[in-house]
């Protein structure tokens, strides 16, 4: 473990001192790290193969024995690739600007582990590790698991209708003002009265809907700054465009509630049992300024280059557990390791307790988090937990 810490230091050192190397403001694995063939390329300067102890500069050199697993003197191909692999198992770094929250604790509070078996296991990549990570100053053991974000036990779709006069089954839902409106095309001919803007038309003079409908036009589209001849659309990417796409969860395996609530960063904000993302609120205000609109499907859910499949909403079309007294049914968890439940009772009672985040505390489930309203344009508000993180391989 040590060895490859080690060298996830010597290669992020490397490659920041690499010149004309492009920042990617790009949460997520780190892509440009360098091979161990392109190690060996720029380290060999004799060209015999190996990297010698005198070819070596920087951590390269400062680690050298550690990676030299045969102890010759000479670094091979092979042990840069062993170490590269190592590195490949590693969980995944945290990528927020890492604050000391050891100070929040409050250990005070019932907390109940995650409970993996909850979920759709053939979702579930690779199986489900368990490893220490430091998550911001506070050494936790997480779980560690990889899905390609995609719903197994609902269709994923459809978002745009393509004609005006086609119905809301053609389409998905859409929100404003904390209600749900049902897309169709009928909705799509009336966004300009909907918002009091005549700016919007999104169909052309035959009655056909402007839709996004090649990846091209997703990825000019489906992002805060809309290019500007995909403005007036109806934004749809398919699933099928990002299904190699991995999204990697580091979830604490029982949570740490912590005393002050903490805001979301930029990757997922939790997990529902099938293995899909639940994202933070969709940008609206940059959607809406280039007069578009990027509806979810029935089920709270859309497309995005950037993990594929997402939730922004809890409709109730995923997998539940149901409990055993009259509460709510499980539907997920959120990144900080404490349950997520969807908003009404068996009784069909919403809580009225709940804090700032969306969460609150009984005897049999500590403390856990109920979904919002669909039309809120957010599952939770905020993590009461010590936050875990989702990184995304593109
Ligand atoms: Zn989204
Ligand atoms: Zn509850």
């Amino acid at each position: 473990m040590k060895h490859n810490l080690l060298l996830i230091a010597t290669l992020a050192i490397l490659v920041s001192c690499r010149p004309n190397q492009e920042k990617k403001e790009q949460q997520g694995l780190d892509r440009q790290r360098p091979t161990a063939a392109q190690l060996l390329l720029e380290l060999d300067t004799n060209k015999d193969k190996k990297i010698a102890t005198d070819e070596a500069n920087g951590p390269i050199a400062d680690h050298f024995k550690n990676i030299d697993v045969d102890a010759n003197g000479f670094l091979t191909l092979e042990e840069l690739k062993l170490s590269e692999k190592n590195q490949e198992e590693r969980p995944p770094r945290q990528t927020e600007t890492a604050v000391d929250l050891s100070n929040e604790v409050d250990t005070s509070v019932k907390v109940v582990s995650v409970n993996t078996a909850n979920f759709i296991s053939e979702n579930i990549l690779d199986g489900i590790k368990k490893q220490k990570v430091e998550l911001n100053g506070i050494e936790t053991l997480c779980y560690v698991f990889k899905t390609n974000s995609r719903a197994t036990e609902h269709e994923m779709g459809p978002w745009c209708p393509r004609h005006i006069e086609d119905g809301m089954e053609a389409a998905g839902i859409w929100f404003k003002d904390d209600k749900v409106y049902d897309v169709s095309g009928h909705f799509i001919a009336n966004l300009n009265e909907f918002y009091s803007d005549e700016q919007w038309k999104l169909y052309r003079e035959d009655g056909s809907i402007r839709v996004t409908d090649t990846e091209e036009g997703c990825l000019a589209a489906a992002k805060p700054d809309v290019e500007e001849k995909y403005n007036n659309y109806c934004v749809e990417c398919l699933p099928d465009y990002f299904k190699e796409q991995e999204t990697t969860f580091v979830i604490p395996v029982t949570p740490t509630y912590l005393k002050t609530p903490q805001s979301f960063g930029r990757g997922g904000i939790g997990v529902a049992l099938n293995g899909v993302k639940y994202d933070p609120a969709a940008p609206l205000h940059a959607i809406l300024a280039a007069h578009t609109i990027a509806p979810l499907d029935d089920h709270g859910g859309h497309v995005n280059p950037h993990g594929g499949y997402h939730y922004h909403a809890v409709t109730g079309s995923t997998k539940k557990v149901s409990q055993e007294d009259i509460h709510a049914d499980l539907i997920g968890y959120a990144i900080d390791g404490f349950a997520i439940y969807s908003l009404t009772d068996k009784n069909g009672n919403k809580p009225e307790d709940l804090d700032e985040c969306g969460g609150h505390f009984d005897d049999i489930r500590g403390y856990h988090y109920h979904a919002g309203e669909p039309g809120k344009n957010e599952i939770i508000k905020c993590l009461h937990g010590l936050p875990g993180y989702t990184e995304v391989k593109e």
